[in-house]
């Protein structure tokens, strides 16, 4: 194949496997042998060799299929369930795995506490969901720097990570996903994961951590992290089942 031919197909491309669309980025490259990763994003990148054409490519992706759409799907899963809140007195929150009853009341200086099983939140208009939104969360954003931090700390004592600095890392809202690692080592934690167990949390830093060794799902991956923290399987099945 020439240049210019590997040239046109390089870059997105998309297979129709039954009902699913695999959508992958395929680049060519001097090696000898087709490889097929699914991202920690969903992602699904392909290299091949420099001669291959587009039909032996599309044929081994097809092959491998019902790997890569395994492997997409167990990522989607991999992210919070969020049922809409109101964000009135009585409504359940969680904070660190347990539940705490909403108690709005009506004041000047707007203040959240965490007094026995109440958030006790103090605002100028209880009717107002979204200022009432907003106290909380950042509530939550100060809690979670400092136990994200703390636990950050703990996992990479482990010695499988002993290797490495101490990672960049911040709070972000996302819609689909408990935490991801960038491409230039910076781990980024979901806000909501504040609501969930210690152990949960545990679970998503040390998920994010072996991403630092190994960028993909792949095997090696998974091998680190059975080592790293063999009940993972639990603790994720528990963080996909407590929702928030
Ligand atoms: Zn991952």
């Amino acid at each position: 194949m020439t240049n210019s031919q590997a040239d046109r197909m390089t870059g997105r491309q998309t297979l129709d496997y039954g009902s699913e669309k695999i959508d992958f980025n395929l680049s060519f490259s001097p090696r000898r042998r087709l490889s097929i990763s699914v991202e920690p994003h969903g992602d699904v990148v392909v290299k091949a060799p420099a001669d291959a054409t587009l039909e032996s490519v599309l044929e081994q992706i097809r092959k491998k299929a019902g790997w890569i759409i395994r492997q997409r799907d167990q990522f989607a899963a991999f992210g919070p369930v969020m049922p809409p809140k109101r964000y009135v007195s009585g409504e359940t929150h969680r904070y660190l795995g347990r539940q705490y009853r909403l108690r709005v009341t009506r004041g000047e200086l707007p203040s959240v506490k965490l007094v026995g099983r109440f958030f006790e939140i103090v605002t100028p208009d209880k009717s107002d969901s979204a200022a009432v939104r907003k106290l909380l969360d950042a509530w939550y954003r100060r809690r979670a720097l400092k136990v994200f931090g703390d636990h950050l700390e703990r996992c990479l004592r482990s010695t499988y990570f002993r290797k490495l600095a101490f990672p960049e890392w911040s709070i972000r809202q996302m819609k689909r996903r408990w935490g991801s690692c960038t491409k230039d080592g910076v781990i980024l934690l979901n806000l909501q994961l504040i609501q969930a167990s210690p152990r949960c949390i545990e679970y998503v830093i040390t998920h994010e951590l072996c991403h630092l060794i190994h960028h993909n799902h792949n095997a090696g991956f998974f091998r680190l992290l059975d080592r790293v923290m063999p009940d993972w399987r639990e603790r994720k099945r528990k963080l996909e089942m407590a929702g928030t």
